[in-house]
């Protein structure tokens, strides 16, 4: 039997090559995400920038899970592994690909914990967002997504495709990909040569292009990462 594999170019250099392995597993968004990501992807929602605050807010989130983690474990919670690596938010804007690529090396996730965060809207900002345009209608939506923020979904605003590569730090973890273009479906497919972490890249739409010019990019991660406790790197450098 033949199985194909293919090798991704990755943001920077010094990282390993990530093999997709296998087929890709299609799955339906739930129904409420969908209507979200509908409403979401054809907003003229004008501060789409907060699509950044809202990943970096996450990949901080995901660092301090990992750091209580690694500090609460007792010989019976799972092993984690690598915990001497550098924890840290790395962001890689990529003019010529139109991407911009959020990294993290904090707690990641399982297959299962991908499929429930990325699949279904079990967040409270997004649920009572949903729950306001059933009340107020669609024509609304775009003056109150400011007001609710529907985090990860959010960068379906700018995106015409995301990807979103991860390992949870629980030793011996597979690594996966999911991947979406933010209407019905997404797909699931196991990678190898995954860092602990997750790595999210945004595919801009060519109207959006603007998100992946560094300067515009950096002005951006000042106005909003203030309380942000983990380091910010942009395209390697400090901010
Ligand atoms: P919230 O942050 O309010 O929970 P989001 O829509 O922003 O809602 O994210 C949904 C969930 O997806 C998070 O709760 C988390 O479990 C998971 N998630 C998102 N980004 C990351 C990340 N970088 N690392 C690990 N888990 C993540
Ligand atoms: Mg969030």
């Amino acid at each position: 039997k033949l199985t194909f594999i293919s090798c991704y170019s990755t943001v920077s250099d010094h990282q390993p090559a990530e093999t997709v392995k296998g087929n890709a597993e299609r799955k339906e968004f739930q129904a409420e995400t969908r209507m979200l990501l509908d409403i979401v992807a054809r907003s003229l929602y004008s501060d789409k920038e907060v699509f950044i605050r809202e990943l970096i807010s996450n990949a901080s989130d995901a660092l301090e899970k990992f750091r209580y983690l690694s500090v609460s474990s007792t010989p019976e919670s799972p092993k984690l592994e690598h915990i001497d690596r550098p924890l840290n938010i790395q962001l890689t804007t990529d003019k010529q690909n139109r991407t911009l690529t959020f990294q993290d090396s904090g707690i990641g996730m399982t297959k299962e914990e991908m499929i429930q965060n990325l699949g279904t809207i079990a967040r409270s900002g997004s649920k009572s967002f949903i729950e306001e345009i059933k009340k107020q209608g669609a024509e609304e939506a775009s003056s109150i997504i400011g007001q609710f923020g529907v985090g990860f979904y959010s960068a379906f605003m700018v995106a015409d495709k995301i990807e979103v590569f991860t390992r949870s730090s629980i030793e011996g973890s597979q690594g996966y990909k999911w991947s979406s273009d933010g209407s019905g479906s997404y797909e699931i497919q196991e990678v190898d040569g995954v860092p602990i972490g997750t790595k999210i890249i945004v595919y801009l739409k060519t109207d959006c292009r603007e998100f992946a010019d560094d300067t515009t990019v950096k002005n951006i991660i000042m106005k909003y990462s203030n309380f942000i406790g983990s380091p910010i790197l942009l395209n390697d450098e400090q901010i």
